[in-house]
């Protein structure tokens, strides 16, 4: 019994964490330059000759485009990366 139990609790956890580490991301926030240089990125690499993009915000700070091809680009991290910032004191 004790052998098809532990293999199935081994996966469901494996499962389990690779399901957190890839899913639990965070917006990243990202500067207009940024946008726009990722969005003539997109537009070298696929040959796409849309001449409008539009800011997705997400509460008020910029983390993505959707190029009016349809393609769609979404700054974000994963939290495991994400440090406090440290406030220089004055
Ligand atoms: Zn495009």
């Amino acid at each position: 019994m004790l052998e098809i139990i532990i293999p199935t609790i081994w996966t469901c956890l494996a499962v389990y964490s690779m399901w957190y580490f890839t899913s639990a991301k965070q917006y990243a926030p990202l500067t207009p330059q940024e946008a726009k240089i990722l969005w003539k990125i997109h537009q070298k690499r696929s040959g796409c000759k849309s001449k409008k993009m539009r800011k997705i915000k997400h509460k008020d700070t910029l983390i993505g485009f959707q190029c009016s091809c349809g393609y769609r680009y979404i700054k974000k991290q994963p939290i495991v990366l994400k440090y406090p910032k440290i406030q220089p004191e004055n």
